[in-house]
């Protein structure tokens, strides 16, 4: 199964990669999922570090076409998004990114013209956007190409020579994107896990034991409520065994 899914995900990387050079276009879709990606799998052991990656690294959020637009967006409920430049509403995110294309395409930050989506090919986006797709055969030369940037950017991002805070996160990079590069289909991606699994991990349980809580009192409660009843019958039953003893 995983095998399959390496297969697929080196396949249709490398399809999206030749029609994005012929068409110099940056997908916000892609863009926005290799962002979620580094910021749950990433993100959380950079900060551990105190570390500051650096603006040429690629994975430096100012590298990011679509960054400020993402960061200007507003989900006030569920069906419910407001732009942040303008304030209108809208009813989902996607009108509200068409409204961003339409409106305020001229605060992209284009003079970058770095596209976040290019890294998912490194990053696993297909993994994350589409972890049901499992078929297709794997690209060995993808595979090695993907390998490739990762570890480039491995070494863009994280110096090893800027000291051990870098060689420390460069190492966790490696394990991290770049093993599952293989289509031996061994290795998975995000092995050291991230954000989001701690997060629900530490939600699943604070909810059980929020609902564990009560039940436990309410046993109690019942439980107190038998033993006090039943001293009071006993102790009837004994005053009235006593009152019949005289007479
Ligand atoms: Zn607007």
């Amino acid at each position: 199964m995983q095998q399959g899914f390496e297969e697929s995900s080196a396949a249709r990387t490398l399809k999206l990669e030749s029609h994005d050079t012929h068409e110099v276009h940056c997908s916000r879709e892609r863009s926005r999922a290799a962002w979620q990606i580094i910021d749950d799998y990433l993100m959380p052991f950079v900060e551990e570090e105190g570390y500051q990656i650096s603006a040429d690294c690629r994975l430096h959020p100012d590298n990011d076409l679509f960054r400020d637009q993402e960061r200007h967006k507003i989900h006030l409920d569920v069906n419910e998004w407001r732009c942040g430049y303008c304030k209108k509403s809208f009813r989902a995110e996607r009108f509200l990114d068409q409204h961003f294309d339409n409106r305020h395409y001229n605060l992209l930050n284009v003079n970058q013209s770095k596209c976040l989506a290019d890294l998912c090919g490194a990053l696993h986006c297909d993994f994350v956007i589409n972890s049901n797709l499992l078929k297709a055969k794997c690209n060995p030369a993808a595979a090695t190409r993907n390998r490739h940037l990762c570890e480039s950017l491995a070494n863009s991002c994280f110096p090893i020579s800027q000291g051990p805070s870098a060689r420390r996160l460069h190492e966790l990079f490696l394990r991290q994107f770049c093993d599952a590069h293989t289509c031996s289909g061994k290795a998975k991606p995000f092995p050291r896990g991230g954000k989001k699994q701690t997060n629900l991990l530490y939600m699943a349980t604070s909810i059980l034991l929020m609902m564990l809580l009560p039940l436990f009192y309410l046993l109690y409660y019942l439980y107190q409520r038998d033993m006090k009843q039943e001293t009071q019958v006993l102790r009837r039953v004994s005053q009235v065994g006593r009152k019949a003893k005289p007479s």
